[in-house]
């Protein structure tokens, strides 16, 4: 039986610790409960978001006047797909699925321990399996889309089971169609190779270290604000502008725009811009989402007046305006 909530306040549930009262709020364990959930919000005519760790999100201080679904629908389950070779020469791979409210450290660790390659750089990325889906979330060259095979989803339309191949998922930087269209991710599909256990623990190790220099423990933020820009995507124009040492693997980081643009160490009532990373918008502790968009917006004006550029958000922005 599904318990709802009422005025359930969201900023318990997103890394920033901001966002007014969802007006209902549930967990879901499965995907039975989720179609319910689902059925349940239609029957009230309430829209309804899912969420999973809430690490991409910047709810309004009005919260959501719908339901919120939170997905711990959780599983790790492996199959051997091919044999190494009698001579040794290819590697055994691995089928992993996994289901999406998986928190992706959890995935993580378990590739690492079973000493399947392919997951280990994206240690310490906060969330579940299904949000770093929806944002092929990425970090130190490697992303989540890189080994995948196919994403099951419930098309909240019809509720039925729909399945993607990779290359239907449309992932780009940061991106998957899943952004743009009306699917709950379920169940994601890999396929890894073995590998040495420890040297993929101490490369997730070491990933880890290099994290908490940039996140301390405790930070309260949603990751980076806003998206690199693909420099394959900018017209000449703009890339003039930008001094080529600004360029990193064929991006232009918004963090060095911002600092260009003056937003190192700036705050605005309970928010305040990172002194060592201007892209990483800090809650001090009564930070308002208005803040929060407000100091956001400004900075993104000052990026686009000094390098003509439009710098777009990264975290979903939750019932609050367009940022551009
Ligand atoms: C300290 C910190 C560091 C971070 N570092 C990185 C990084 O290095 N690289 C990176 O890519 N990101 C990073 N992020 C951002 C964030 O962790 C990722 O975007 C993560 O994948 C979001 O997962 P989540 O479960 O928290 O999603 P949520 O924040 O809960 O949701 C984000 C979006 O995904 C949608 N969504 C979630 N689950 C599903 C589902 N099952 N089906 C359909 N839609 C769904 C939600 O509706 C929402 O629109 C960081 C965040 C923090 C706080």
């Amino acid at each position: 039986m599904l318990k709802f909530q009422d005025r359930y306040p969201l900023k318990n549930l997103t890394t920033l610790q901001i966002g007014g009262p969802a007006k209902k709020f549930v967990i879901i364990s499965s995907e039975k409960e989720l179609i319910e959930a689902i059925k349940f919000a239609k029957q009230q005519n309430l829209p309804f978001l899912i969420i999973g760790g809430g690490s991409n999100l910047l709810v309004s201080d009005e919260g959501f006047e719908g339901l919120i679904i939170k997905n711990e629908i959780t599983g790790i389950s492996t199959f051997q797909e091919s044999p190494s070779t009698s001579l040794g020469t290819r590697k055994p791979t691995w089928k992993v699925s996994v289901k999406s409210g998986t928190v992706l450290q959890d995935l993580v660790n378990f590739a690492d321990e079973k000493g399947l390659s392919g997951l280990q750089d994206l240690a310490g990325i906060p969330g579940t399996l299904g949000g770093a889906v929806f944002g092929n979330a990425g970090a130190y060259g490697q992303t989540i889309s890189d080994h995948l095979v196919s994403v099951k989803t419930l098309n909240i339309n019809n509720l039925a089971i729909e399945q993607f191949s990779n290359n239907t998922c449309q992932f780009e930087y940061r991106s998957s169609i899943f952004k743009k269209n009306h699917y709950v991710i379920l169940e994601a599909t890999f396929l890894l190779k073995k590998n040495g256990v420890e040297s993929l623990k101490e490369e997730s190790s070491n990933i880890l270290t290099k994290r908490a220099v940039k996140y301390p423990p405790g930070i309260k933020c949603p990751g980076s604000f806003f998206k690199n820009l693909v420099v394959a995507d900018l017209p000449k124009e703009v890339l003039s502008k930008i001094p080529p040492e600004k360029i990193v693997y064929g991006k232009v980081p918004a963090g060095s725009l911002l600092e260009e643009a003056g937003a190192r160490g700036a705050s605005l009532g309970g928010i305040e811009i990172a002194d060592y990373h201007a892209n990483l918008f800090i809650n001090k502790g009564e930070g308002t989402a208005k803040d929060f968009y407000n100091l956001a917006k400004k900075y993104a004006l000052k990026v686009k007046e000094k390098f003509v550029v439009t710098l777009e958000p990264e975290v979903q922005l939750i019932n609050l305006p367009p940022l551009n």
